[in-house]
């Protein structure tokens, strides 16, 4: 015939590849309506002691990590929606909506047995809310949230113009019973500055170090020293991002408090969590790669 058979081919290859083409990129109309339909769910990564002691390797606690489970594309990570939120005024709703759903994984825990610390993201933008305080009581009236159990992981300080409200704001969470997370710390946005000025209990130290900490010397230093710097203000010092054994090691021996990643364990849902922590033993704490599916 005119058409030989391996063009048909190749034309219907190329017409069926274009209807499963990647999905455009979420609206912020979508998004509002993720939010109000419920669609947002959290991950939790498991966060464990690092310190040289009986403690070590002992779960502390969650970090978690909001995704979005879009009927269409599937699940959507944060990188994908957060500048959205920011840039359309859903960045508060969601805040609240995730401080809820934390709330009450937490009840779920306790309810369980399981006293765990749940570190929740925060943007500067809830910081600088009218009415951010009386709006938070009333979620932790409602939920009989346990503030001592929940670390607040400040990532967007770059939005934070005016140091002394935030601080007032801030030191009112921590008298709560929050503690108080600087995130990304050695990151363009987390600077030393706020460090000193607004009351963190707790240093994050970015996976950009972490990861380059067993094969490069001056990232090693610098972690070491920001490892120092943290403890000797009497702050927690957590590392993010650890991916290798050799990673793990080199934290433990620089006295890293605390540390989370892959080679512990991927963000998980709820439910993988549960089924990972029953599994769980804190002698082999990277015999976990579990398959356990990640989120
Ligand atoms: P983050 O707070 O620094 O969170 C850590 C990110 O690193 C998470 O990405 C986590 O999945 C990823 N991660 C953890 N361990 C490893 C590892 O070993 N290797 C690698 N390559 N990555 C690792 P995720 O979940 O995509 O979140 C990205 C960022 O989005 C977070 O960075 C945080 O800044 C923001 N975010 C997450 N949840 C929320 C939220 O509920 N609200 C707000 N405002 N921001 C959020
Ligand atoms: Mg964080
Ligand atoms: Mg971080
Ligand atoms: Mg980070």
């Amino acid at each position: 015939g005119f058409l030989s058979k391996s063009k048909l081919l190749t034309g219907l290859t190329t017409f069926l590849g274009s209807l499963k083409k990647a999905p455009k990129a979420p609206t912020s109309a979508e998004l509002a309506k993720a939010i109000r339909e419920q669609q947002l769910f959290l991950a939790y990564q498991p966060q464990i002691s690092l310190q040289q002691d009986t403690q070590q390797g002992q779960v502390i606690g969650v970090e978690a990590l909001v995704r979005w489970q879009d009927p269409q594309r599937g699940v959507l990570y944060p990188d994908s929606f957060i500048p959205l939120a920011e840039q359309n005024d859903l960045i508060l709703p969601l805040t609240w909506y995730v401080i809820e759903l934390a709330m009450k994984q937490q009840a779920q825990w306790l309810s369980q047995g399981w006293d765990l610390n749940i570190s929740i993201n925060i943007p500067a933008a809830f910081i600088k809310a009218e009415g951010v305080l009386e709006a938070f009581d009333q979620l932790t009236q409602e939920h009989q949230a346990v503030l001592s159990k929940i670390t607040l992981e400040l990532t967007e300080t770059a939005g934070i113009e005016c140091l002394s409200y935030a601080s007032y704001v801030l030191k009112a969470l921590r008298q709560r019973g929050c503690k108080l997370a600087l995130d990304d710390f050695g990151t363009g946005h987390s600077s030393l500055t706020q460090l000193y000025r607004l009351p963190f209990s707790e240093l994050k130290i970015d996976r950009s170090f972490v990861s380059l900490i067993d094969q490069d010397q001056e990232a090693l230093v610098i972690t070491e020293s920001i490892i120092d710097l943290g403890k000797r203000l009497g702050l927690t010092v957590v590392a993010e991002g650890i991916e290798k054994n050799s990673q793990y090691t080199l934290l433990v021996e620089a006295g890293c408090a605390v540390g989370q990643g892959y080679s512990i364990a991927h963000p998980l849902t709820a439910d993988a969590f549960n089924a990972w922590l029953r599994e769980y033993s804190p002698f082999a704490p990277m015999a976990h790669q579990t398959s356990i599916l990640s989120c």
